[in-house]
């Protein structure tokens, strides 16, 4: 089955996540995507990836991505939080990252891990030798 992957990124953030998602994009073309709305837009325009967009993270957009993991529908979250700037909706992403340790889903809040997390996702037709 494929694996549904929520990608978010702070608007310090969003560059490092296109750049990110551009370099694993063969991968990331084999997953579903769901992401909130401006980072969304940004992969699908600057990457050419298919995404299903949230509203804005300010808006509730780590609520609705949240509920869906909490509902076991993310396998794997991406969330490139900024932590130098005061956000409105933290505890929106407070809210998230903790579903995702009642849930037990990996998280990467941080460009490092999520470069070990999308290096687990083989692509399928690598197994084909
Ligand atoms: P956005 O939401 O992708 O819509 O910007 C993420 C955030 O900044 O919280």
């Amino acid at each position: 089955m494929k694996k549904r992957i929520a990608l978010i990124a702070h608007d310090m953030k969003k560059d490092d996540m296109v750049e990110l998602a551009s370099r694993h994009a063969d991968m990331l073309r084999q997953c579903l995507l769901v992401a909130t709305g401006t980072t969304g837009k940004r992969l699908h325009d600057e990457v050419g990836l298919t995404v299903e967009r949230k509203l804005s993270g300010p808006s509730g957009g780590d609520l609705q991505i949240g509920a869906e993991l909490a509902e076991g529908k993310v396998d794997l979250v991406i969330f490139l939080r900024d932590p130098m700037t005061p956000q409105p909706h933290e505890p929106d992403i407070n809210a998230l990252v903790r579903a995702c340790d009642v849930h037990n889903v990996p998280c990467a809040t941080n460009l490092a891990s999520a470069e070990l997390l999308l290096a687990q996702l083989v692509p399928h037709h690598h197994h084909n030798k």
